[in-house]
């Protein structure tokens, strides 16, 4: 047999980088050994729905088990940036005064929580 061509498939974990090679033929024997479970057991892919911005198509994770998805939850990887939000624009007299007296109302209800007072929570 002068040339075999095989094919390989390489999961790899996008948190712990846990990897596993192996020839496409021999998956199944593969996958059933007890070291290599977590391929069929507990890995998942994990995709945003929409791209992040200056990207074609949205970016999918491969995570090998709960702990690898929590820790990468934790590194905000998934999430697509917000743009900031800022108030444009020359705030008038009248709402900087009303802003204000809705702070002061806040304070007072709080303090009068604390203090054990009825309050009104708006
Ligand atoms: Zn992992």
């Amino acid at each position: 047999m002068p040339v075999t061509n095989t094919q390989f498939s390489t999961i790899t974990c996008d948190f712990c980088k846990k990897t596993i090679t192996y020839p496409g033929q021999e998956e199944q024997q593969i996958l059933s050994q007890p070291e290599n479970s977590w391929v069929i057991k507990t890995a998942r892919i994990v995709q945003n729905l929409a791209p992040a911005p200056g990207q074609q198509r949205p970016t999918a994770f491969l995570l090998c088990s709960d702990e690898c998805d929590a820790q990468h939850v934790a590194t905000g990887l998934r999430n697509v940036p917000e743009p900031k939000k800022i108030i444009s624009g020359q705030a008038s007299a009248a709402s900087v005064a009303q802003a204000a007296a809705v702070a002061k109302a806040a304070e007072q209800a709080t303090a009068a929580l604390k203090a054990g007072q009825p309050g009104i929570i708006s």
